[in-house]
This record gives structure tokens, sequence and C-alpha cells, in this order.
């Protein structure tokens, strides 16, 4: 479903964040990206989401090149990013504002649902520890019914027994929904945990140095 071809990004300042790229991904795949800092990680992921356009190459979305923020196409950052005087409610139905407000309501109650948020619509940002504010982020993501979630690190600033338990919410909103998946982490244990493919990247410029199979069967829906 997606396909990267010969995909390269050369920044303005002459870094080669990314050389030519080859990745196909399955719908329905969870993939795991790691590798040291720098090595074209969170490039890749804003070239695929279309935040960023690429020197050279392509990025294909069911055959059709992403050219720009793509709707099917959803990124999650490191730290939440929410709108600190919005409530949580308010926060996740951002990208559905122009939905009628019974699909908002309906969609809003199933993804609070999804991540455990059920009876935090009303607070703010500033009254969520650090994993509630990662659920809320996700929660925002979800309600566009996005086919490709792409994740940046989204765990690796909470602690242990909190990052466990997001990745169990990850995989259960996988098997739910499932949406194909692109994480990037610094934690093997976390790729392991998660993927079905763990792709490993190298630096200068940054290109895949290995493709591992893990034994994880697709969802069937
Ligand atoms: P990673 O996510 O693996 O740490 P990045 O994609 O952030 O890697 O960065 C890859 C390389 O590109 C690094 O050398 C980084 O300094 C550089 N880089 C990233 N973003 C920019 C940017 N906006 N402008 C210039 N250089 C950048
Ligand atoms: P990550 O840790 O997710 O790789 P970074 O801390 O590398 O993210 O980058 C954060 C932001 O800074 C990104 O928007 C990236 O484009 C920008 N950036 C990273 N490296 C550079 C650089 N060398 N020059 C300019 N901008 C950069």
């Amino acid at each position: 479903m997606l396909s990267l071809r010969s995909l390269a990004k050369t920044y303005p300042n002459g870094v080669e964040a990314l050389g030519a790229l080859n990745l196909d991904i399955l719908a329905g795949e969870i993939v795991a990206v790691i590798g040291g800092s720098g090595c074209g990680k969170s490039t890749l992921l804003r070239l695929i989401s279309g935040l960023e356009s690429a020197t050279r190459g392509q990025v294909k979305i069911h055959g059709e090149q992403v050219m720009a923020p793509h709707p099917l196409i959803n990124l999650i950052f490191q730290e939440p990013r929410l709108l600190p005087w919005l409530t949580v409610e308010q926060n996740i139905c951002f990208g559905i504002r122009h939905l009628d407000r019974l699909e908002q309501g309906r969609r809003l109650r199933a993804v609070l649902q999804q991540v455990q948020l059920q009876s935090y619509e009303k607070r703010l940002p500033k009254e969520l520890s650090g994993g509630q504010a990662q659920r809320v982020a996700i929660a925002r993501a979800l309600i566009t019914q996005p086919e490709v979630l792409l994740l940046d690190e989204p765990f690796s600033a909470l602690d242990a027994m909190t990052r466990a338990s997001l990745q169990d919410h990850l995989l259960e909103i996988w098997r739910d929904a499932g949406p194909t998946i692109v994480i990037v982490t610094h934690d093997i244990e976390e790729a392991a945990a998660l993927a079905h493919r763990v792709v490993v990247m190298q630096p200068s410029p940054g290109r895949i140095l290995e493709e591992i199979d893990m034994d994880l069967p697709l969802p069937r829906h």
C-alpha cells in the first residue's frame, strides 16, 4: 500500500539525510524503523506524511504519489503537541471540525474508549500526565480514521510502565482497525514487541542497512 522509490532528501544546508531509499509496506503491516540519531528516521516519516518534500524519488500510497499532507496518513510525534487552551475533547475533534456534531460525538466516544480516557473530555492538557497526553495525541490521530499511522518515537519520553501500557494500547488499536503503522524507535525491545518487520537504518546518507522479518501474523479484516 505504501511504496517508497529511490527516496532521497538533501536539506538546504547540504546534509544528505536520506540516500536513495526503497521500501514497500503492506496494508496492515507494522514496521519499526530503528537506527542511531541522525540516520534520517524523522526525515523518512516527514517525507511519507507529505509534510516535507523529497529531493528525488517518490512516496506512493495505493499507487498515487503523496505530494502534500495526506488525509489518509497521520503523524504522531514524541511530544503530544496538544493545544493548551483547548480541552481534551476539543483537541481530539480539531481535525474533524467539518463533520456534523453527531458524527463528531460518535467518533469521539469510540476513540476515547480505544485510548481509555472516557471521563477526561473536559480536562485541559495541563491537567494530564505525560502518558495521558500522549493518548490524547493518539486519539486525535485515530479520529480522522487514517489508513497509515506514523509514530516518531512516540513513547520515548515516558516511564517504562507507561511505555509498556501504551504499546499495548497501540496493538489493541491495530487489532481493532488494522491501520498500517510505521513506528520510529531507538528501543530495540519495543521494535521487537510491536513490529512485523524491523528496518535498520544507517547514517550519511540515511539508508536501509537491513530488514528483519519478525514472526508475527498480519491482521485479517
Ligand atoms: P533521525 O530522526 O534518525 O535522528 P533526522 O531525520 O532527524 O534523523 O536527521 C537526519 C540528518 O538530517 C541529521 O544529520 C540532521 O541533522 C539533518 N536534518 C534533519 N532535519 C533537518 C533540517 N530541517 N534541516 C537541516 N538538516 C536537517
Ligand atoms: P528527532 O529527534 O525526532 O530526530 P530532531 O531533534 O532531530 O528530531 O529534530 C527536531 C526538529 O529540528 C525537526 O523539525 C528537524 O527538521 C529540525 N532539525 C534537526 N536537525 C537539524 C539541523 N541540523 N538543522 C536544522 N534543523 C534541524
